[in-house]
């Protein structure tokens, strides 16, 4: 069966102080009442992450992002062997945020992906239509072209140890989520591309995330698709209350 995964992506929110008092209640609510069915991952700002991975007990933590670069004269940049020395376990690549505003590429991302898996983290590759290109028919096309330039020049090896997000940008922080039939349409066609560039086994190990304003209210329904194993969630992984019942929505 398919690992079931929940990641909360903080995003640039919380300083130190909060984010540790949102960690510590992600965790006691998990002690109280643990997820059997679902891997639950907390991915907070890098500088958080060597401090929460200690503590940590209930939840993997996870990066938002990392260098395409081993190491050397990058200035400001963290590195995933950086990342996986403080215990980060997930790493996001190619989130639509990195995407538009940082103008990463799927070569760039590629570059990333391999970073990840060489230093043993599982990638959490993002993919995903703009409205736009969902309006004028081309999300299929995007979608196969983000995942032949960004991960299907991994070996089949390295593949299996990586997990997929399909975030359509147009449900990302904006309250618009995919409708369960949109959702299961669009995890399908991904699956059936993974078939078609592996095999049948590997499409059908792959876990595939859905997010964009998922929350406590639809991630059940969600969750229901035969084809969505889990959710990259954001707004709402930053109330606990909220991020542990979608978890509990397995
Ligand atoms: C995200 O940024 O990955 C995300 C899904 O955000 P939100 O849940 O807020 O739409």
């Amino acid at each position: 069966m398919r690992s079931k995964i929940v990641a909360g992506n903080w995003k640039m929110n919380k300083s130190y102080q909060e984010g540790l008092q949102l960690f510590s209640e992600i965790e006691t609510l998990l002690a109280k009442q643990p997820s059997s069915n679902a891997k639950a991952i907390v991915i907070p700002s890098f500088i958080f992450m060597a401090d929460f991975a200690k503590q940590a007990k209930n939840v993997a933590v996870g990066a938002q992002n990392c260098a395409s670069e081993q190491s050397g004269a990058y200035t400001g940049e963290v590195s995933a062997l950086m990342l996986k020395s403080v215990g980060a376990e997930y790493v996001i690549v190619g989130h639509s945020e990195r995407r538009s505003y940082y103008a990463e590429t799927n070569a760039v991302l590629a570059k990333k992906t391999e970073q990840a898996l060489q230093n043993s983290m599982t990638p959490i590759f993002c993919i995903g239509e703009t409205l736009e290109q969902r309006n004028s028919n081309k999300h299929l096309d995007i979608i196969k072209q983000q995942l032949s330039e960004g991960v299907f020049h991994l070996s089949a090896e390295q593949f299996k140890k990586t997990v997929l997000a399909y975030e359509p940008v147009w449900a990302i922080g904006t309250g618009v989520t995919a409708t369960s039939a949109q959702a299961q349409e669009i995890h399908a066609f991904i699956r059936k591309t993974i078939k078609e560039k592996y095999n049948e086994e590997i499409a059908e190990s792959c876990s595939i995330l859905y997010g964009g304003s998922c929350n406590a209210q639809n991630a059940k329904e969600l969750f229901a698709c035969p084809d969505v194993d889990g959710g990259l969630i954001g707004g709402a992984s930053l109330k606990a209350e909220d991020f542990v019942k979608i978890i509990h929505s397995f």
